[in-house]
């Protein structure tokens, strides 16, 4: 299949490189200039575990390769998949279609023959209806098909998301169509029996909505059984894996924490209570959700300053991860910067580390002092604050931690630290949804 996809971000980028991986020919395409004149160079424009080496082998064999020319890019395409943001709207909070009516235009005008085009970007429900109705304004005898195929990777671990998915979901209104999708996904069945889902193409659309959804509740409901915890003397992560254990729960998204946030939980779950009060069937519990996930973020920073004794003004305090996740540079929507936003409001001084998030979030967190490493974040500070479970976070040294603070206090947002080890290494720590001794 000669497929092309527009929008080298995240989701673009790897997914145009694992179809090529499958043997696909791939042509991305991206109206940012700098981001393909990197890729000509190898360089990824993403930090993504493994993209470079998969995007590197797959130019080599001749199957992928990058253009900001979309009339080049697509004209051959059997498959033009739409993988542009769909941000929030400023303003309403309903999904910005802008880029994904922006590139249907484009594309439309573009193909030379018949073709399906697919939308992986999420967006609401009826986009597809429109997206056929701007084909049948610009390019009506072409033969031209709209199909949805919405993305469920996650940063961080997105290839083998792609390659091993729970299931590949596909809203098809033809048969034809459902053929070319199905060609598609083929070496993802012959691998190990990925579920190809075909449904109508508004309830694909409404599925990557209620997955979100889905996922940002089951979140926020751990993390108000976590504050609960701490008022009874109860333990959240034995509690989680109390109910997880339970197959109708499942033991996945109850980790406790600082509240979800990166590109697609805050934006997907405002998007989706727009449609449904627009369709007058409001989510209440969605609406829940998200009004407990901003106030969390914020009371993340308070819980710091009260660990701190409650007074911060001056003081200096140690972060480490700023990413909204391990393994991503990704800094949309991070709790982060919540956090900082109601340490610094305080009047403390923020030293931070990201192993990765450091060029993203430098504009976002202005009065931040970016650090090295975690020992030198630590350095003279009255806290260190874990607020991002990086790998190399899992096993700090804790008693050079304890000569370097100047007060051995951990505040650890993501509980990968046993209580009683850190106070076996000298430092007071502080967790999310323990009882106060655990
Ligand atoms: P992104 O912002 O990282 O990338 C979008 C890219 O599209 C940018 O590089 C931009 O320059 C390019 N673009 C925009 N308009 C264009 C046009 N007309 N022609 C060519 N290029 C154009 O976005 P992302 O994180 O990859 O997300 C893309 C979509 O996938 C969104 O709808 C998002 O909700 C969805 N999604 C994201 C994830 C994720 O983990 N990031 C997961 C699943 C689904």
């Amino acid at each position: 299949m000669r497929i092309a996809m527009i929008g080298t971000g995240y989701v673009g980028l790897v997914s145009g490189a694992c179809f090529s991986d499958f043997g696909h020919s791939v042509v991305c395409v991206d109206k940012d200039a700098g981001k393909i004149d990197r890729l000509h160079q190898n360089i990824m424009p993403i930090y993504e575990p493994g993209l470079d080496t998969l995007v590197a082998s797959n130019v080599k064999a001749g199957r992928l390769s990058f253009t900001t020319d979309l009339a080049e890019g697509v004209k051959d395409a059997d498959a033009v998949f739409i993988a542009v943001g769909t941000p929030s709207r400023r303003g309403d909070g309903h999904a910005d279609l802008s880029y994904v009516y922006a590139a249907a235009e484009e594309i439309a005008a573009a193909l030379t023959k018949p073709a399906v085009i697919v939308t992986k970007s999420t967006v609401p429900v009826g986009t597809g209806d429109e997206v056929e109705r701007i084909i049948a304004r610009i390019a009506p005898d072409k033969g031209i098909t709209v199909v949805s195929n919405p993305e469920f990777l996650r940063e961080g671990a997105a290839i083998e998301d792609f390659k091993r998915p729970d299931r590949v979901v596909v809203g098809v209104e033809d048969e034809a169509s459902a053929e070319v999708m199905r060609e598609i996904y083929r070496p993802l069945s012959l691998n190990q029996a990925a579920p190809v889902l075909f449904v109508g193409r508004r309830t694909s659309e409404l599925i990557k909505y209620a997955a979100n959804a889905f996922l940002a509740v089951k979140i926020t409901f751990i993390n108000e059984i976590a504050d609960l915890c701490e008022q009874v003397g109860a333990d959240v992560q034995q509690v989680a894996r109390g109910i997880g254990m339970d197959n109708r729960i499942g033991p996945k998204f109850l980790h406790a924490g600082p509240g979800y946030g990166g590109s697609c939980f805050p934006k997907d779950t405002l998007a989706l209570m727009k449609t449904a009060a627009d369709n007058d069937t409001p989510v209440r519990i969605v609406e829940a959700t998200v009004q407990v996930n901003d106030a969390r973020k914020r009371a993340m920073g308070r819980k710091v300053i009260k660990a701190m004794g409650g007074d911060v003004r001056d003081k200096k305090i140690a972060l480490l991860g700023l990413t909204f996740k391990p393994n991503t540079d990704d800094m949309r929507d991070a709790p982060s910067i919540s956090i900082v936003q109601a340490l610094e409001d305080a009047g403390a001084k923020v030293h931070a580390y990201d192993p990765e998030g450091e060029e993203q979030a430098r504009p976002l967190l202005p009065n931040v002092t970016f650090c090295t490493g975690p020992y030198e974040a630590a350095e003279g500070a009255d806290a260190l604050v874990i607020v991002t479970e990086w790998d190399e976070f899992r096993a700090l040294d804790l008693k050079r931690m304890k000569t370097i603070l100047n007060q051995p206090l951990l505040v650890d947002l993501r509980n990968i630290y046993p209580p009683q080890l850190a106070r076996d290494a000298g430092l007071e720590i502080v967790s999310v949804g323990k009882p106060a001794q655990a």
